[in-house]
């Protein structure tokens, strides 16, 4: 389950040592060491997590998640807040400003990866490897395989992903920009009808098993995965 990481940490020593450990682990992890810095970086790019230190020079870490749970392109990123305050109101404050969960330093680098499993487990299922099933459609991330009522479906890696997204995703109505971010991790290098060129793909694989008509148009919105009709 690699994820994007963005560790927000003023302190070096730390830094490099958690980012060390998630790069360990398999995880991609870009660093910021202040508020500004970690904001350019989800403007750029999306990340999956973000694990944030509640003491930084300037706008604090509660401060950066108000702002991301804010703005309607970054309010459902998972985040962690890390600090050395072990006070149950500090906690209580942190999980007010929007954060998923709450780490005291010091940790153990086994304790950090297992609450970064299950909070993207609860917050970014399309990021586990659990595998899913909606009406004869089932997706295995860990074989790579997709399968309609038993027989073979072949998909590109875009068209996976996105299958993946939907599925874990279902019933929700999903812009383009929102679909950039999720699947292609970025909104800001690739064009909005990239994603419809995708959508037909994936569509016209599915369309042998009927499985298509899961995948809807919402007019002047997006997509959406639905049983619904
Ligand atoms: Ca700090």
């Amino acid at each position: 389950m690699p994820a994007n990481i963005l560790l927000v940490e003023d302190e070096p020593a730390i830094q490099e040592l958690i980012a060390f450990n998630l790069t360990q682990a398999g995880h991609h992890v870009l660093r910021a060491s202040t508020a500004e810095a970690a904001l350019t970086l989800v403007r750029n790019a999306l990340p999956d997590l973000v694990l944030l230190d509640w003491m930084l020079p300037g706008a604090s870490g509660v401060d950066i998640a108000k702002r991301l749970r804010s703005d309607e392109r970054t309010k459902h990123v998972p985040i962690i807040m890390l600090t050395a305050r072990s006070d149950e109101q500090d906690k209580i404050t942190g999980l007010e400003s929007g954060a998923d969960d709450y780490i005291t330093k010091p940790f153990s680098p086994r304790e950090l990866l297992a609450r970064i499993k299950a909070v993207l487990r609860r917050r970014a299922p399309q990021m586990t490897d659990d595998a899913v099933e909606v009406q004869g459609l089932k997706l295995d991330p860990v074989t790579h395989r997709v399968t309609g009522n038993g027989g073979t479906i072949d998909l590109g890696p875009t068209e996976f992903r996105l299958l993946h997204f939907f599925m874990t995703h279902p019933e929700r109505v999903h812009s383009r920009s929102q679909l950039l971010d999720q699947v292609w991790g970025d909104h800001v290098f690739v064009e909005e009808r990239t994603v419809d060129v995708h959508i037909r793909r994936l569509r016209s694989s599915l369309e042998s098993t009927g499985h298509d008509a899961l995948i809807q148009t919402v007019r002047g919105t997006g997509y959406r995965f639905s049983t619904q009709q």
